[in-house]
């Protein structure tokens, strides 16, 4: 007989809308650090499997579900696909998000500010409720942690832009205040990150593609931030290096 610790199985994090930008650049780092990765996608089912491809290239391990995170189904579903990989979920990045044309606020239709709440807001509660079905002791899980994406207009409020898609961000920031609480008991920690201006496709979304170079100039670090460099707070906030951290609202703005 050896004395050899038992070897946990693999850890699986599942990231929403992980085919591009944000979700696609922590998806890699996730599995460079071990992880295996589950790549939730809407519609670019082509680009989910060219990151599955790629990360499996480079030694990792991944997985594609298509699902709208908005959609309770599709929820369930992605987590079934989670609980058949091997492995054990110990991490979700409800990294889904969307926002529509920059208009004011009295412009905005009642099917926009149903969707952009449905998405950003009831979808980041239901994977959050099926991660905490599975990693808290409450429910025989073994602890984990779930990281939000919010954003800095959360604060700022993003007059004549989207203050649907801000106030979307504003809930996400108090789910994660009273979640984190809930459940800081039960092995699980949860925590926001809130991205300022970041270069990716998101801001054709909203009718300007060019939005992060023009604003560029204008921010204190005279720059837009990266994919990756939110990608490394939300891997850091995964791990155990963050793990006395729950409830916190973590600004990656460049000092916006
Ligand atoms: P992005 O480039 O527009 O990518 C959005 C991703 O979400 C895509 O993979 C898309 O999948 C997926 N998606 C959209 N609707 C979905 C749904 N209903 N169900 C599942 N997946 C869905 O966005 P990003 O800039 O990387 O932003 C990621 C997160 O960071 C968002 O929550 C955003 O609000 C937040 N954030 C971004 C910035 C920024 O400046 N970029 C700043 C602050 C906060 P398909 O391609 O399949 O449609």
């Amino acid at each position: 007989m050896t004395n050899q610790p038992p070897t946990d199985p693999q850890p699986i994090v599942l990231i929403t809308g992980a085919s591009r930008g944000i979700g696609a650049a922590a998806a890699r780092l996730a599995a460079r650090r071990g992880y295996r990765v589950g790549i939730n996608y809407l519609s670019s089912e082509e680009a989910a499997a060219r990151l599955v491809a790629e990360i499996e290239a480079d030694g990792g391990s991944a997985f594609a579900v298509r699902g709208d995170v908005s959609n309770p189904a599709d929820v369930a579903a992605l987590f079934a696909a989670s609980d058949a990989a091997p492995g054990r979920l110990k991490g979700l990045i409800n990294n889904a998000g969307i926002l529509g044309p920059q208009m004011r606020l009295d412009q905005i239709s009642p099917e926009r500010l149903a969707r952009v709440f449905a998405v950003n807001i009831t979808g980041s509660f239901l994977c959050a409720q099926e991660a905490v079905r599975r990693m808290s002791h409450r429910h025989g899980g073994k602890g984990g942690a779930i990281v939000n994406l919010s954003s800095t207009a959360a604060r700022l409020g993003a007059p004549g832009e989207y203050v649907d898609y801000a106030a979307s961000k504003g809930a996400i920031d108090t789910m994660t205040i009273g979640l984190a609480k809930e459940v800081a008991g039960e092995g699980i920690r949860v925590n926001a990150l809130r991205p300022g201006i970041i270069e990716t496709e998101i801001h054709a979304s909203g009718g300007e593609p060019g939005r992060a170079e023009r604003l560029a100039p204008l921010l204190p670090m005279q720059r837009a931030g990266t994919a990756e460099e939110v990608a490394q707070a939300a891997l850091w906030l995964l791990s155990d290096e963050a793990s006395y951290i729950t409830g916190a609202l973590l600004d990656i703005g460049g000092g916006r």
